[in-house]
């Protein structure tokens, strides 16, 4: 009977009439006290998946000492062991050989899905459909837990306006309204509504904070920014995890303001775990302990841990800082043995709500494994999201959607045939090549001639997760069969864009084209045949003038995950509407960016007189983007009318707007309406406009339906410069619309 063993540490009584919260305080508050400073030390030290699992356990090296400490229990938790398999050697070891026998808590990058990927996160934020995110988190919940992990590093709540920087894959994009609710959406999906249960497994809003803000888009960068984009755009999402019930934090590798993250005090302490009352814990991120010695921020590791324990990281993910080092600051008296009791009791608080005290091999069941890991449930749910997921940027004279009959088609581009890059980044556990590719999507319909020519290659070689990407910048020793192909056909479908390992982590990109030789290969295509639909796959904004210019039909596509293939045929042909809206905004040129909706005014924000040059522009760009954030099209046609305000501030203090949205168009389809407010004045300047309400509408043709928005005070004030969060009288306006360039508006005062 393999849990007998934690008997040893279950003596509490666990009374009924106490709850199950005050019932796990006191199973917490028991184990610390049966601890030594050591084991507690070892809860907060987190090892990274440490020998051939298969093989047997070495005698010498640092994978010996990884193993030695496991059987100590100087190790809390361990991220990228997966499998029932491989996690049961790991936690049998910790519970059965260690002295009291603590369970190991399994941490993995579970992003977008276990092995049956999901969008990659910043797609799935533009279907703006969070029931589907939620479902989305759940079935990457239920995947990974069959596989033995407990815990995810996401959702990155992390805010970008950069384009450049190749982590917005992992966000919601810029906006921390819909980022902030996506952010519940994940949170809930992957926690469910009992930690308990063996399928759910605890979320962790990473990065905090300010990750996203690296400067120049270059990923790891400083990041400096002031009190009111803190509080007002960076914070948000977290907060909103946090309220959601997120049971961890993961602190993040840049500094902010001059303090790397894992380090600061004011972040970890005083806001999160003061201010919001987090009694979860933090993790560092990877290394990003020991990282404050290149910071400039700690002398030595000694004085990194001391650092990083003072200011609230209570997990080491990988430094070996924590448990080489702290023992010894806590004899120095450098760090109080009391900061140690509060992150071991932090950790061991998840575990106990986890239920891994109850049974630690509750996860670790082979027969579930087998039956969830790529079940049909899982592959349905990925391919639903993967069509809300889609976003119709252009769609000129009706190409799209395609006759399903009597054509010659063309694809082109090596992205049309690839069943890797669909799988974006951050996919460890999912297998290269298991993706759907285009392709075999459009094989399911059958009533068309498909011929197909690669055209160019992406990238050179087959990338990795690691390594640097290389381009193909030269060879177009394919274009001829490429554009001969074209030449004969009735409709050309161009998939183009960037490969799969081309956006994530260490993926920032100066140039914010089609990579390669593939702008050239669509020109020369172009020449040949102007009725091209241009299918973009990718991680990130792309600047994409030309094509918008030129090219009649865009579908923004991204990387779709395992059924990506299939959801693109299934808009292209029309038996899925698409209704996905921008979450980013996207640039006419990378020279824009940072670029954002919600920017504030300048002074001088518009033209004093004919040809004067002194106003806030560039001389040879426009200031807006090319695709605004919320922009996306339906094969339906939407029209907005009737905006009434009530304004009920001063009985309710809430405002409530309501519209009419009616499909004009001959298709049934979804509507993301939404509101953005901008108030007039403030003390301290206020955006243009911010997206404050959004709803997701499906309308028959000719149907209309009456929507209502209420701004409370939450959707109404802002943090002044004081921390404090404030509602200021003044003038108001509201616009209503199908993107942030909403036109129809009205106005109200508080
Ligand atoms: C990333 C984290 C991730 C961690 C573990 C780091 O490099 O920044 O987001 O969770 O690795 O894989």
């Amino acid at each position: 009977n393999e849990s007998s063993s934690t008997d040893k540490y279950l003596a509490v009584n666990s009374s009924n009439e106490t709850s199950n919260v005050s019932s796990i305080e006191k199973k917490v508050a028991d184990l610390l006290s049966k601890m030594t400073l050591e084991e507690k030390i070892g809860q907060m030290n987190q090892y990274n998946g440490f020998w051939d699992l298969t093989g047997p356990a070495p005698e010498a090296g640092n994978a010996a000492k990884k193993y030695d400490h496991l059987r100590k229990g100087y190790v809390g938790s361990m991220l990228n062991v997966r499998g029932v398999e491989d996690v049961r050697k790991v936690q049998k070891i910790a519970v059965e050989e260690s002295r009291l026998g603590i369970p190991l808590i399994i941490g993995f990058d579970v992003i977008h899905g276990y092995k049956t990927l999901s969008p990659i996160p910043l797609a799935e934020s533009a279907s703006w459909d969070l029931e589907a995110i939620k479902v989305s988190a759940e079935m990457a919940a239920l995947e990974a837990s069959a596989a033995g992990i407990n815990w995810t590093f996401a959702p990155m709540v992390d805010i970008s306006r950069d384009a450049r920087w190749g982590r917005v894959m992992e966000g919601a994009g810029e906006d921390t309204y819909l980022g902030s609710k996506i952010a519940v959406a994940r949170v809930k999906g992957f926690q469910g509504e009992d930690l308990s249960i063996s399928s759910t497994i605890a979320a962790c809003a990473k990065h905090f904070a300010a990750y996203g803000f690296a400067e120049a888009g270059r990923d790891y960068n400083t990041a400096d920014i002031g009190t009111s984009t803190l509080n007002n755009v960076v914070l948000p999402p977290f907060k909103a995890a946090k309220d959601a019930g997120v049971r961890t934090f993961m602190n993040s590798f840049n500094e902010l303001n001059g303090v790397p993250a894992t380090g600061d005090k004011y972040l970890q302490r005083d806001i999160l775990k003061d201010k919001w009352e987090f009694d979860g814990f933090v993790v560092s991120d990877w290394g990003s302990i020991t990282e404050m010695i290149a910071h400039g921020f700690a002398k030595d590791g000694n004085h990194a841990a001391e650092i990083a324990a003072n200011a609230g990281s209570d997990m080491d993910m990988e430094s070996y800082l924590y448990v080489n080092e702290l023992a010894k600051l806590v004899k120095d008296g450098k760090v109080k043995e009391s900061v140690i009791d509060d992150a071991a009791r932090r950790i061991l608080r998840v575990k106990f709500e986890l239920g891994l005290f109850d049974d630690p091999y509750k996860y670790l069941d082979e027969a579930r494994e087998k039956e969830v890991t790529g079940s049909k449930k899982l592959h349905d749910a990925a391919l639903d999201m993967a069509k809300k997921s889609i976003v119709l940027l252009k769609n000129e004279n009706n190409v799209l959607p395609l006759k399903k009959e009597g054509k010659n088609i063309a694809v082109i581009g090596a992205l049309a045939s690839d069943k890797t890059s669909p799988l974006g980044s951050w996919r460890i556990a999912a297998e290269d090549n298991s993706a759907v590719s285009v392709l075999e999507g459009l094989s399911a319909y059958k009533g068309n001639t498909i011929t197909y020519a690669k055209g160019a290659d992406v990238v050179v070689g087959e990338p990795n997760f690691i390594t640097e990407i290389k381009i193909n910048s030269t060879n177009k020793s394919e274009f001829g069969k490429a554009i001969a192909t074209a030449k004969s056909a009735d409709v050309v479908i161009m998939v183009l864009g960037e490969h799969g390992f081309q956006s994530g982590e260490g993926r920032s990109r100066t140039d914010l084209g089609l990579p390669g030789v593939q702008q050239e290969l669509l020109e020369a295509v172009f020449k040949v045949n102007k009725n091209i639909v241009l299918v973009l796959n990718n991680g990130r904004p792309l600047a994409i003038n030309w094509a918008h210019e030129n090219i009649p039909a865009i579908l923004e596509a991204w990387q779709l995950g395992t059924q990506s293939g299939n959801a693109i045929a299934q808009v292209l042909y029309g038996d899925y509407n698409p209704s996905g809206k921008l979450p980013m905004s996207f640039p006419r040129h990378v020279g824009q960016v940072p670029l954002y909706y919600n920017y504030k005014n300048t002074g001088r924000p518009s033209l004093p007189g004919p040809d004067v040059v002194f106003w806030s522009h560039y001389q040879d760009e426009k200031n807006d983007p090319l695709y605004v954030f919320g922009h996306g099209l339906s094969y339906t046609t939407f029209e907005y009318n009737n905006l009434k305000v009530k304004n009920l501030y001063k009985n309710s203090k809430n405002v409530t707007v309501s519209v009419t949205v009616t499909n004009t168009g001959k298709y049934k389809g979804k509507e993301v309406a939404q509101l953005y407010l901008k108030d007039e004045y403030a003390s301290v300047t206020r955006p243009v406009r911010e997206l404050k309400g959004f709803e997701l509408v499906e309308l028959n043709p000719s149907e209309s339906k009456e929507i209502e928005f209420t701004l409370s005070e939450k959707e109404l004030g802002f943090f002044n410069n004081q921390n404090q969060f404030v509602v200021e009288p003044g003038n108001f306006k509201v616009f209503v619309g199908g993107s942030s360039k909403a036109q129809l508006e009205a106005n109200f005062k508080l």
